[in-house]
């Protein structure tokens, strides 16, 4: 499969997820493990026959992982944001990374409620919708507009915030410069949580690393994905670098 083909696949998982989501009446908690809710088991359900069918193993935040001793692996969110969707607010996502012995190699990250849909390859660089992304050039935390995963104990100067619940949606506003900067003020994220927006990020121009200004190592996720990491990311190294030395608030 090449990455044309891991491209169209992306895309048509997060067509039939939205597809299968349509008309859902049970938007409610599933029983299964805590925080999993319906339409996140629907999402996984779609996506995951697709995905190995396909060649491709699988690590998936709904289901154990599979075909681990495949060459590429999909990391996948069936539905990030999930208690957004739940609520009926539109910013909630499909999130799908395919991984190769070199690391991220493409990825898709499509808002459900809005079909909004960014992509982005090794090496090709990012889009929304077809469009090429570009983020913002904002160096200062005064002139910034921050979105957050989880809530700093103190205000840190921005000129404004959001906390909007879907982290690969937050990411991808980032890239596109909808947001100057992210910071992770949580336990932290899952890899299906960021692998897609990662590489969209890094493909972007983003500067997104730990929260102590580490690069991301996305192959270790094949041995323990379940690890958690709180991330920084900045449309401009100055901005990432004045917001990693706030991360620790
Ligand atoms: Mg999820």
């Amino acid at each position: 499969m090449n990455t044309d083909d891991l491209h169209t696949l992306f895309r048509l998982i997060a067509d039939e997820i939205r597809s299968g989501l349509d008309g859902l009446d049970n938007w409610g908690l599933s029983g299964g493990h805590p925080g999993q809710y319906h339409h996140d088991v629907i999402a996984d359900t779609i996506a995951i026959p697709l995905l190995l069918d396909a060649g491709l193993g699988v690590i998936s935040e709904e289901s154990k992982s599979q075909g681990l001793d495949r060459p590429v692996v999909a990391i996948i969110d069936p539905i990030d944001g999930s208690t957004n969707a739940s609520l009926g607010i539109p910013w909630f996502s499909t999130s799908i990374c395919a991984l190769d012995s070199e690391g991220l190699l493409v990825a898709l990250v499509c808002n459900q409620a809005t079909g909004v849909t960014y992509m982005a390859e090794r090496g090709s660089g990012a889009e929304k919708d077809g469009m090429p992304v570009q983020p913002s050039t904002t160096k200062t935390v005064d002139d910034a507009v921050l979105v957050f995963n989880g809530l700093p104990t103190e205000y840190l100067g921005w000129k404004q915030y959001r906390t909007l619940g879907s982290a690969a949606l937050d990411l991808c506003g980032v890239a596109d410069g909808s947001f100057d900067g992210f910071i992770d003020f949580s336990s932290g994220l899952s890899a299906w949580d960021y692998a897609g927006a990662a590489l969209i990020c890094n493909e972007a121009g983003v500067k997104i690393t730990d929260h102590v200004g580490g690069l991301l190592r996305m192959p270790y996720h094949f041995s323990d994905s379940s690890s958690h990491v709180q991330l920084v990311a900045a449309g401009t190294d100055s901005l990432h670098e004045l917001l990693v030395s706030k991360s620790e608030v």
